[in-house]
C-alpha cells in the first residue's frame, strides 16, 4: 500500500491523500487553503477508483468538484456532508467571484459531483474495487467522518475529530478495527483546550453583562452556530436571538438530517425562536434595539460581520465575542491582536470589547494522546496541523510508535 501526500501535511487546509494499494485508487479528500492565500494540492496523476469527503468544511471538501473537470469517480459521504459541501462550494463559487474575478470551478462541476454521489451509513462496511472501507462517526460536525481502509494494510483516516460531547454532538468511543496506519489530524497537537464547562461559564457571564446592549457572535456557519445556539438555550438565555448569513441555511440543512445530531427536537424548538435576518434594515434596527447576533463569517472575511462591526466600532453597550479557531492572517486574528479590522476593501479600529472563547470542535492535546493510545496503531502519520513534526517526535518518545510528518509531494509505503 502506498500513501501519496498531495496536500494538507503540515498545514490546515487543502487536505488530500491518494491511497494506492491492490490495483485499486482511492483519494482521501481534496480540500482549499483559504487564508493567507488560495492554495490547491497537487493533482492526483491515476484514475480514482474512490473517492471519499471526511466532512463539509472547505479544508476537506473546497477543490472536490476541480477533480469532475477531468474524471468521474463515484464520491462516498454521508448524506448531510452532501448537502453541507453543496452550500459551502457554492458560496466559494460566489466569494471567488466577487474577490478574484473566478473560481476554479462552476456549478456545473457541483452538479457533477452530485451525480457521481453514493450515500454512506455509519459503521457499514462496502467494497471499492479490491479494498473494503468503513466510515466511523468522527463527532466534529454534523455527518462528520473518519475513514477506514483495508487492503494488503489497514488504515484509519481520522478527518477532523473530536472526543468529547457537545450540545449539538454526541462522542461515544468507537471500537475501531486493527489498525497499521493512523492518519491523524494534528490541529491542536500543542494546546490543551480549557474546561468546557469553565468556559461556557465565563461566556455567559459576559453575555448577560451587555443585557441591554448588543452582542456579536461571529460564527462557522456549520456546526458551531447551532452549538453557539443550543448553548445560549441551555443557560436560559431569555433576550431577542438573531441569525444572519449563512447559518441560516446551515441550520436548516443539519435539522432535516436530524439523525447525525444529539437532539432535533431541542435544536427545532431553538430555530423557532430565534430570528432570521436577511436585509441591511433588519441589520440596522437590531443595531438600534440590540440583542444577540449569532452570524458569519467565523473569521471575519466576509459575511454579515463586517456590515455590523463597521456600523458598531464605536458604540457603546456593544461586545464582540469570538468562539472559532482563527487563523493567521486572517481579518479575526488580526482584529484580536491589534484592535484594527482590515480586509481588502476597508481598514478601521474597532473600540468595543472583544472576547475570545474556545468551543472548539478538534480533540484538543491530551484527547489525540488518548486516542493514539487506545487505537493503539503500529504507525501513526501526523497531518493537518501547524507543527506535525513535533507532534510525531513526541508520539515516538511517549508511546513507542513510529511516526511521521511527511511533506506534500511525498509517498510512504507500508
Ligand atoms: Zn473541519
Ligand atoms: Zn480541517
Amino acid at each position: 500500500m502506498i500513501i501519496e501526500f498531495l496536500g494538507g501535511c503540515d498545514e490546515i487546509g487543502r487536505e488530500a491523500f491518494l491511497v494506492k494499494d491492490k490495483n485499486t485508487n482511492v483519494l482521501l479528500e481534496y480540500g482549499v487553503e483559504l487564508q493567507p492565500n488560495i492554495k490547491l494540492p497537487l493533482l492526483p496523476a491515476v484514475k480514482i477508483d474512490g473517492f471519499f469527503v471526511s466532512h463539509a468544511h472547505l479544508d476537506h471538501s473546497g477543490m472536490v468538484p476541480l477533480i469532475y473537470k477531468f474524471q468521474n469517480p463515484t464520491l462516498y459521504a454521508t448524506p448531510a456532508t452532501l448537502d453541507l459541501m453543496n452550500l459551502l462550494l457554492e458560496d466559494y463559487i460566489k466569494v471567488a467571484g466577487l474577490t478574484r474575478g473566478f473560481s476554479e470551478y462552476q456549478k456545473y462541476d457541483i452538479a457533477k459531483m452530485n451525480k457521481n454521489f453514493k450515500p454512506c451509513f455509519y459503521n457499514q462496511k462496502f467494497k471499492i474495487g479490491n479494498l473494503v472501507a468503513k466510515l466511523f462517526d468522527a463527532s466534529h460536525i454534523p455527518g462528520s467522518a473518519s475513514i477506514y481502509i483495508s487492503g494488503s494494510k489497514s488504515i484509519l483516516y481520522t478527518g477532523d475529530i473530536n472526543t468529547i460531547s457537545t450540545y449539538l454532538l454526541d462522542y461515544k468511543e468507537i471500537n475501531y478495527p486493527e489498525i497499521d496506519c493512523l492518519i491523524m489530524e494534528s490541529t491542536y497537537s500543542e494546546r490543551e483546550h480549557p474546561d468546557r464547562k469553565i468556559e461556557e461559564k465565563r461566556f455567559i457571564k459576559k453575555i448577560r453583562e451587555y443585557e441591554n446592549g448588543l452582542v456579536l457572535l461571529p460564527t462557522f456557519a456549520v456546526g458551531r452556530a447551532q452549538e453557539l445556539l443550543l448553548m445560549l438555550y441551555s443557560n436560559g438565555i431569555k433576550r431577542e436571538i438573531y441569525l444572519d448569513g449563512m447559518a441560516q441555511k446551515a441550520s436548516d440543512i443539519i435539522l432535516y438530517h436530524k439523525k447525525y445530531i444529539n437532539d432535533d427536537r431541542i435544536l427545532k424548538k431553538v430555530l423557532k425562536r430565534v430570528n432570521f435576518i436577511r436585509t441591511k434594515k433588519q441589520r440596522d434596527r437590531i443595531i438600534k434595539r440590540g440583542g444577540i447576533v449569532v452570524t458569519t463569517s467565523g473569521m471575519l472575511n466576509g459575511g454579515p460581520i463586517v456590515y455590523y462591526l463597521k456600523k458598531v466600532r464605536n458604540m457603546k453597550n456593544t461586545c464582540l465575542l469570538m468562539t472559532g479557531f482563527q487563523a493567521e492572517g486572517t481579518p479575526g486574528e488580526k482584529l484580536l491582536r491589534t484592535r484594527y479590522f482590515e480586509n481588502c476593501e476597508s481598514k478601521f479600529k474597532v473600540n468595543i470589547e472583544i472576547q475570545k472563547f474556545d468551543f472548539s470542535a478538534h480533540a484538543g492535546r491530551s484527547g489525540l494522546f488518548k486516542l493514539i493510545k487506545r487505537i493503539a496503531p503500529k504507525k501513526v502519520i501526523c497531518v493537518h496541523g501547524e507543527n506535525t513534526k513535533k507532534f510525531a517526535v513526541e508520539i515516538r518518545e511517549k508511546l513507542e510508535i513510529e511516526a511521521i510528518a511527511p511533506k506534500i509531494g511525498e509517498f510512504v509505503e507500508l
